[in-house]
């Protein structure tokens, strides 16, 4: 955000010729503010490297969703996605590229997208998915079908691999417990040999 913007805002009665002159003032400065607001608003929820939601606006969303489930008894599915030997990838290719990696996958989480599902940057290189109304065999059947997409995409002649732990909120609607599932799942994909889905 651009802080000299600031300065434009600033007028007194005294040196406005007529009232046209200060109502034209007035309304650009209205324009301004909610320029700014809109900002604050994008930079407070979305990611800057991939566009995606934030953590923070994850767990908003998330509980929400979790929410309404409850409310109508319907199913919901997390998933976590992490990027297989990331760390490989930045120390082979260099840091900016391994900040296209990210941005791919991000395009390539959001393409797939169903309107009311969550799709956020965790952080580093681990993303969360929240899908409403799916049972568990289709929630398996999307994260496999995102896992082998991302694997048969090249990025600059380099393959990556992801894993991915799913919780489905059978028991429970808390966000936190679920996540802590289907970290567990993920941590099970990774034990197993990574490029795999795990449902808890
Ligand atoms: P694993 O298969 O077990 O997940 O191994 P990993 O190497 O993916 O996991 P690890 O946690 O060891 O490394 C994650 C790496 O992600 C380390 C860190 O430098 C990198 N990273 C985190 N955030 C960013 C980012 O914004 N850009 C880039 N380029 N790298 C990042
Ligand atoms: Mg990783
Ligand atoms: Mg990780």
């Amino acid at each position: 955000m651009n802080s000299g913007r600031f300065k434009v805002t600033y007028w007194s009665l005294y040196d406005c010729a007529n009232r046209d002159k200060l109502y034209e003032e007035l309304i650009k400065a209205k324009d301004l503010l909610e320029q700014q607001s809109q900002e604050l608003v994008e930079m407070a929820t979305v990611d800057s490297l991939t566009g995606l939601l934030n953590r923070r606006e994850l767990n908003n969303r998330a509980h929400n969703m979790l929410s309404q489930a409850m409310r109508t008894a319907s199913s919901v599915a997390i998933m976590i996605v992490d990027i297989d030997f990331f760390k490989n990838i930045n120390d082979s290719y260099g840091h900016a590229f391994g900040d296209e990696v990210l941005q791919h996958l991000s395009r390539v989480l959001l393409h797939k997208r169903r309107e009311h599902d969550i799709v956020a940057r965790f952080g580093g290189e681990e993303f969360v998915l929240v899908l409403s109304d799916i049972e568990e065999k289709d929630a398996f059947k999307v994260a496999e079908i995102l896992r082998s997409d991302i694997e048969n995409t090249m990025i600059n002649n380099t393959k990556i691999t992801v894993s991915i732990g799913v919780s489905m909120n059978k028991n429970n609607n808390d966000f936190d417990a679920l996540f802590k599932e289907a970290d567990l799942a993920l941590y099970r994909a990774k034990g197993g040999g990574r490029n795999q889905t795990i449902l808890y």
